[in-house]
């Protein structure tokens, strides 16, 4: 990934959302966490800004304009924690669930798979106070966000030498490590959304570094927001959620107009 770029002035993203505004097929999507939902230490504690909730859906109702979330939660959690209407598409598992169908195309081995995980990573997390493990449907997430500090980047070490040997997908982010019996990728799910709902032009927000899979899919009609601070391969930046929210009622604005 490159250095930061040269952070762009609000005026650069305010020309890029309005130019996107005019394409004839828009797709607005975002990451949750972290980009339209502020972080929370309990994780069951995050909700979208109402700003930004409202603007989403006022998107998905326009017409020529759709809107998604990708999360890197498990589907039925990012349903109930962001409350959208069933005009947003919804994503999970960091690309992996479309809908409620998935679990049925999880094999019978991958479900082994899991289900061992689970076992291994539980006992690694039980050594680390503060530690814990989140099963998803494809995935085991080990969380050090609340561990003692010190210990934090040991328990990450010793989860993934646990399964350094295993045929296993690994997503880092803050404070998380993520272990997938499948493979899954944000960026793959944008492109899907993008074929599936014929977008001319995407704009996605994301804050963490499993969102750089989806701006790494962007090309010269899109537009990448990256939420705080960070390498990225996103074009602009924004400091915080409410600024997410804010780009989001200007696209709400411009699309009516
Ligand atoms: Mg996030």
């Amino acid at each position: 990934m490159p250095e930061d770029p040269v952070p762009v002035s609000g005026e650069d993203l305010h020309r890029a959302l309005s130019e996107v505004a005019r394409v004839p097929q828009l797709l607005v999507a975002s990451d949750f966490d972290g980009t339209v939902a502020p972080i929370v230490s309990n994780p069951a504690d995050a909700r979208p800004l109402p700003a930004a909730a409202d603007a989403l859906a006022a998107l998905a109702r326009l017409q020529s304009t759709s809107a998604a979330l990708i999360s890197g939660r498990a589907l039925r959690d990012l349903k109930v924690l962001s409350g959208a209407p069933a005009e947003v598409h919804l994503v999970g598992s960091h690309g992996a669930e479309f809908d409620a169908d998935f679990l049925d195309a999880i094999d019978d081995a991958a479900r082994a798979r899991l289900a061992e995980l689970e076992q291994t990573m539980a006992a690694v997390a039980q050594r680390y106070p503060g530690a814990t493990i989140e099963t998803k449907p494809v995935s085991v997430a080990f969380h050090v966000r609340n561990a003692v500090p010190e210990d934090a980047q040991e328990a990450l070490d010793d989860a993934l030498n646990a399964v350094r040997d295993w045929d296993i997908h690994i997503t880092e982010g803050k404070a998380v490590r993520e272990f997938a019996v499948i493979d899954t990728d944000k960026g793959a799910a944008l492109e899907q959304l993008r074929e599936q709902l014929d977008a001319t032009a995407v704009v996605f927000f994301g804050d963490d570094v499993t969102d750089e899979k989806g701006f790494q899919r962007l090309t010269d009609g899109d537009v990448g927001v990256k939420v705080g601070p960070g390498q990225t391969l996103a074009r602009y930046r924004v400091d915080s959620p409410d600024d997410v929210a804010t780009a989001l009622e200007y696209l709400v604005r411009a699309r009516r107009g």
